[in-house]
Order: C-alpha cells, then structure tokens, then sequence
C-alpha cells in the first residue's frame, strides 16, 4: 500500500502540497495543492499542459499528469505547512518516456533485471551573487585562490547553517560545508543513497538554496560558468553500483581498489562521454567551463579531454577511494534525472560490451595534454554535444529514438533562439542571453 499523503499530512500538519516536476531543461515546475484535494491528486495527478513547460508537446495535446510519489515527500523545513513531493508524468494513460523522471526510472529497472542498483553522490556547487547577476555577493571576496577561506564562509554562516540545519532536519546526512575554489563560491555535501533518492534531493537542493539565500537577501546560481575569469559550477558526482547488501565496485586485491565490473562500468563512461556531454552540459554557458583556459585560481577544475586517473582531479574521471568513483564532467545546469540516467545508460552500455577504459594516466592533465594527442577531447561547444547525441547509436537505443529526438529538437530550438542575437565565443564575456536564461537554472 502507498503510504496515505493526507493521513500523513494530518499528522504532520501540513497544509498545502506541491507537486511538482522537472522538464527536459531542469525547471522545476508545480501546482500548489491544499491538503483537502491531495487524495484525488495521489491517485490521478495534478493537470499541466505539457506544452507550457519545455517538453516535446504542442497545444493541442491532451492533459499532461503528475502523479506524486509519496516516498518523495520532503517537509519544507522552512515552513512546515508545505510538504513537497517529486512526480512522474503520465499521459492518455501512460508515462510521459520523454520525461526525465520516466527516463531515470527506466534506466533504474534495466539495472534491476541484473540485481544492482546504483547508489550515489553529488557535489552542487554553486555562487552566492548581487539580485541582478553582475558581481559575486561579498565584495570582499577577491583573493587569488580563495578555496577553503574560513573568513568568507564565516561571513555567510547564517545561510549555511539554516540550509545544512534543513538537511540535518530532512535526514540526509550532511557532513560538510566549504568556500570553493571561485571567489564567491560554495559547496555543501551529504551522504550518498540511492540514485533516485539522490536525485530527487537534487532538484530540492536547487531549490532549496535559490529560496533561502532569497530570505537572506542574496541570490544564488548554479551556472555553470557565471564569470569568464573564475572557476566554474561543477556537479560532481560518486558512483557505486551494489546489489542487496554488497558494493559491487569493490575488489581491495586491485591497485584503486576497483573491481573488474567497476572498470567496464567506467569505460562505457569513456565510450560515451562525448554524446552524453549533451546531458551533462546542457547549456550554452557549459561550454564556457569545458575546455576552458585557466582561472584566476590557477585551474580550471574541469576535464577537457576524456580520461581517468588515481586520486588526480585533473581528469574526466577520479578514483579517490576503493569501492566507487568520481565522474567530474557534469556542471551546475546538469538536469539531476539525467546526470543519474546517463550514467547508468553508460556504466549498463560498458558491462554488456565489456568496454575496457585502458590504462589510467597519472599525469597533470592541464599541462600534459599536448603529450596525449591521440586522446579524445570533450565537445568544444554546445553543439557539437547536441550533434555526438543525435549521431550515438549507442545512445538511441539506450533511451529509445523517440526521446532523444524530443531531447535534440528542444536543444536545436534553443540554439536557433541564440544564434538569432549573440555567437558563441569562449574568449568573449558571457552573453546576456545566457544570463538571463541560465542563472537561475
Ligand atoms: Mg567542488
């Protein structure tokens, strides 16, 4: 029996739900629904017209419905009358396949039909900056290498600690709190779960760190790159796969601690890693932290060519511990349904095809790279991304041709409503356009 969300929201004096989504861009969307309708929304969903919202539809279709998933539900710890709950979409009877919550839970059940399951983590780092995007927040902020700086973080202590207090209060585990490596910058991590856990809690970390650092009278943004000349938005993530109790990625008798399953898993990342850039770095602004010449810090933080290492964070892919590793790709406009998605498409594509990543390279990526010509590079614009992704066999028959035709379409739209006012160009400031359509990403 699904657990009863008006019972639930008797006992925990909720007064109102949101149920809510994420379109194929990563926006959040809701309808704001009293607790004494909430009974016939857990059973047949909240109405949207899917053509409003960035998703493959057009004005005429039919109702579009999300159906919450009680497991979801998050009280917001900020004002507890709200309880928040992640939906699925449904549509003439049927789940929306080109929606990325559909397209995370289908990657789910293929793993599942081999007994694993992925667990993981994310790092969401993001800028703490003036309401009107044109200079970080904290004037004071301006040291050459300003990560770790105890003096900034201390200056934004009332924000972090309601938002690290909230994900205490939620159970997610938090365990750390820092200044990262852009003036400007922060990151807040907690424990790891399972990958759908992990991504519902994602879309609300976004959410969460818009509303409050809001009520603190600042703003924030997970943009991949808002400033040319500092280190960009990453969304690192840690992955392992487990079946019931075991950690399958685990084997002490290998050099990192890996286990042959892990190896195929991550070549399948290697394999891929250009047509997926689509799904990690979804925006224009990524390409700006993509092959992207070095910051004021001294390093750009993020890989330009595709490749894995030891403990080393200037590759594609890190393996910092036994038993999982860390895929540095993803950026802040990352869609959290289908940064998880991706990789499990990937890592499923590696163990069926045995993909062998070959041997790790110990260099100093940002400065050895003219010495691994033959090494393939990461897409050097948004387009090429979109162009890998629509030309990835491999790809389309991991999610069907039907979404990733619905996926480019959106893409290539956006692209033409770019290219009809700016261009495109690493070394030029960032664009109006792209501020005023991924900040608040
Ligand atoms: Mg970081």
């Amino acid at each position: 029996m699904p657990k009863n969300l008006f019972k639930i929201a008797q006992t925990k004096k909720i007064k109102y739900f949101l149920i809510s989504f994420v379109d194929l861009f990563g926006v959040l969307r809701s309808k704001l629904v009293p607790t004494q309708a909430i009974s016939e929304m857990q059973k047949n969903g909240a109405g949207f017209a899917g053509f409003a919202t960035w998703l493959d539809m057009t004005p005429a279709d039919t109702d579009m419905f999300a159906i919450p998933d009680p497991d979801s539900l998050i009280q917001l710890p900020w004002n507890k009358e709200v309880g928040w709950l992640a939906s699925d979409l449904w549509m003439d009877g049927k789940p929306v396949k080109a929606s990325p919550r559909v397209m995370l839970k289908n990657q789910i059940k293929k793993l599942g039909s081999k007994n694993l399951k992925m667990k993981s983590g994310v790092e969401c780092e993001y800028f703490l900056i003036s309401q009107d995007g044109t200079s970080i927040a904290d004037p004071r902020d301006i040291q050459s290498k300003p990560c770790y700086d105890q003096s900034a973080l201390m200056r934004r202590y009332d924000l972090i600690k309601e938002i690290c207090d909230s994900m205490i209060t939620m159970g997610w585990g938090p365990y750390q709190n820092d200044h990262e490596d852009a003036n400007g910058q922060f990151e807040m991590n907690w424990n790891y779960d399972d990958c759908l856990i992990t991504a519902d809690r994602h879309v609300f970390f976004k959410y969460m760190v818009k509303t409050l650092a809001e009520k603190h009278g600042l703003r924030a943004t997970f943009m991949p790159k808002p400033f040319q000349n500092l280190t960009g938005n990453g969304c690192h993530a840690h992955v392992s796969l487990w079946d019931d109790k075991t950690n399958k990625f685990l084997d002490s008798n290998d050099r990192y601690g890996l286990s042959k399953l892990a190896y195929n898993f991550l070549g399948g990342l290697i394999k891929l890693a250009k047509p997926l850039s689509a799904f990690f770095n979804p925006t224009i602004n990524s390409y700006r932290r993509i092959n992207a010449p070095p910051t004021k810090s001294g390093a750009s933080w993020s890989p330009s060519s595709i490749s894995y290492t030891g403990n080393n964070r200037t590759h594609m892919i890190r393996i910092p511990d036994a038993g999982r590793f860390e895929l540095r790709l993803m950026d802040g406009s990352v869609n959290p349904y289908l940064l998880q998605a991706g990789v499990i498409a990937a890592g499923l594509y590696g163990m069926s095809n045995k993909s062998d990543p070959g041997e790790p390279l110990n260099c100093n990526m940002y400065t050895d790279y003219e010495k691994y010509p033959d090494l393939e590079k990461l897409p050097d614009e948004v387009e090429d991304a979109i162009y890998n992704l629509d030309d990835s066999k491999e790809i389309r028959e991991c999610f069907g041709d039907e979404v990733i035709n619905s996926y480019i379409k959106l893409k290539k739209n956006e692209i033409n409503d770019f290219n009809k006012t700016e261009s495109f160009n690493k070394e030029d400031p960032v664009t109006e356009w792209e501020k005023n359509n991924t900040l608040d990403c």
